[in-house]
């Protein structure tokens, strides 16, 4: 399921095609993917100037040019597949060219957007947990996806005195926490586990714990809003490359292959120098969380 780093590989692909551009056609396959569309959907967006497309959690949020929000989210499978028209496109800082060739989910491609400028941009979700709405009134503190969501984990403002504010009092364990998008926005399974191993934390510590009486952060909170930050800033970096190299043979975009410590290596030998034990699979609030016995405490 796509996180932070792959939706926001997702964006920096599509912002090329769609930033600054209209779209010329719309193609909706379908009434609805998790969710009904909106009504009109095509209509909407047809003749109407993308102006900015930025990302909030695992929300692609983009701006139209009347201010209306088009919020698109990937649920578990949806896929973005960028097509572009010829060199001058390709010759644009930021911009990227994939051969679609062979894409594999043309047989669940839902939405088709054509852009300005020659950019076809296909939405392909075999499973439909991915959804697209249009926020009209342009404010994300009204729509109702948007509204809930707790920090950005990399801006700035995200500092361990707000995460200890978004942890105090909470008697669940850390792991199931840091899934609360309310908490902080963006993090899922794979990424909370990388920065629980890197913070030395274990997942079942109960989240309240890592914040003092006052309030204040502890030493271990400190670290552990650093390592955030670090495994997601990797992870985009991960995405950038992937993006460069037109890595993904049929041509979706934000699924990289990255190098876990511990996500999906139950059984393998922790890779803390000297450590010798193997990482352990548990189940936490119906989702796999995988650790270090001897390095997370
Ligand atoms: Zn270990």
């Amino acid at each position: 399921m796509p996180e932070l780093p792959e939706v926001e590989t997702v964006r920096r692909g599509l912002a090329p095609a769609m930033e600054g551009r209209r779209f010329v056609r719309v193609e909706a396959k379908r009434p609805d993917l998790r969710f009904p569309l909106p009504d009109a959907f095509a209509d909407r967006l047809t003749g109407t100037r993308l102006e900015t497309l930025g990302r909030r959690g695992k929300y692609l949020v983009g701006r139209l040019e009347n201010d209306a929000l088009l919020i698109m989210h990937l649920g578990m499978s949806g896929r973005f597949v960028v097509e572009t028209d010829g060199a001058a496109d390709t010759a644009r800082p930021g911009a990227f060219h994939l051969d679609t060739g062979a894409n594999a989910h043309a047989m669940h491609e839902h939405v088709v957007f054509h852009m300005e400028a020659g950019g076809t941009v296909r939405y392909s979700d075999p499973r439909r947990f991915g959804f697209m709405t249009i926020e009209e009134s342009g404010d994300e503190a009204q729509n109702a996806f948007l509204q809930s969501l707790g920090p950005e984990p990399l801006d700035r403002a995200f500092t361990p005195k707000v995460l200890a504010a978004g942890l105090a009092g909470r008697k669940s364990p850390i792991k199931s926490a840091l899934l609360d998008q309310a908490v902080v926005a963006g993090l899922g399974n794979i990424y909370v586990c990388e920065a629980l191993f890197r913070s030395g934390i274990s997942p079942k510590r109960i989240a309240a714990s890592l914040v003092k009486q006052s309030g204040a952060p502890t030493d271990r909170l400190v670290r552990l809003t650093a390592m955030i930050k670090q495994v997601l800033s990797e992870a985009i970096e991960a995405g950038g490359s992937s993006l460069r190299d037109h890595a993904q043979a049929d041509g979706s975009l934000g699924y990289f292959q990255h190098t876990f410590t511990v996500y999906d290596r139950e059984g393998e030998p922790c890779v803390t120098p000297g450590c010798g034990r193997d990482v352990r699979r548990i189940v936490q609030s119906g989702r796999s969380t995988f650790y270090c016995s001897r390095c997370q405490r």
